[in-house]
């Protein structure tokens, strides 16, 4: 399958599965995980109409995206993986949004940055809902204080974040995520990827992240 069509194959499977979870139309988002794939692949789906995109490393955002932000400024680029703070000053004109927020040093660096260069990302909060230990997040338990210390801050956050563990089932982890933002009153939920996005959505994600069902498995 081209690119093209699994766009709009998954476009449709959103519509869908987001009428069936019985959910408003528009509920549900879809960020194209762009993360190893050339500007011109990504250029072919920006021509298809899709316009929120993720990546996860600053470095090849840098090298990839400053053209075709300049070309596509509608574009919107949202940073879905592990950030240095030494990295911050990097994100202003180039990522509309951190959804790995997932520790106070980076809450500060945000902060920091929305003083010098009037930086306002939307931020997500990134849950360790399996309390992995070689997972970033916050644990479930210390959210609510987290995102105190954000508000402190003055960060602007819109919802939480997760990757469970690829040893259990998603759909547990996918709905304390929804439970935990319910309680806070946070309406955004980005959880669910190639393999469980249906889950996800019936479990309640407003943003899921696709790469491989959308541009094929990594060359
Ligand atoms: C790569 C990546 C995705 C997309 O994963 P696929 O299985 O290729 O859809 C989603 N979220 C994060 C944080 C990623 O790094």
């Amino acid at each position: 399958m081209n690119t093209a069509t699994a766009l709009s194959t998954i476009r449709d499977e959103i519509t869908t599965l987001t009428k069936q979870a019985g959910r408003e139309s528009h509920a549900v988002r879809l960020i194209a995980v762009s993360k190893t794939r050339s500007t011109a692949e990504i250029e072919n789906i920006i021509m298809q109409g899709q316009r929120d995109f993720g990546e996860n490393r600053v470095q090849e955002a840098q090298q990839k995206w400053p053209g075709l932000i300049e070309k596509y400024p509608d574009v919107r680029l949202r940073l879905i993986g592990p950030l240095q703070t030494n990295k911050v000053k990097y994100l202003p004109g180039l990522f509309r949004a951190v959804d790995s927020v997932d520790r106070l040093s980076l809450a500060k660096a945000l902060a920091r940055q929305a003083e010098r260069g009037d930086y306002h990302p939307e931020c997500l909060v990134q849950v360790n809902t399996g309390e992995e230990e070689q997972k970033a997040g916050i644990a479930p338990r210390a959210v609510s204080a987290f995102l105190a210390n954000c508000e402190n801050l003055g960060l602007d956050v819109r919802g939480l974040m997760c990757i469970p563990p690829i040893t259990e089932a998603a759909s547990i982890h996918f709905a304390l995520l929804k439970k935990i933002a319910d309680d806070h009153g946070l309406p955004e939920c980005s959880m669910g990827m190639s393999s469980d996005y249906p889950q996800a959505i019936n479990l309640g994600a407003t943003i899921v992240r696709i790469g491989t069902a959308l541009f094929g498995a990594c060359s």
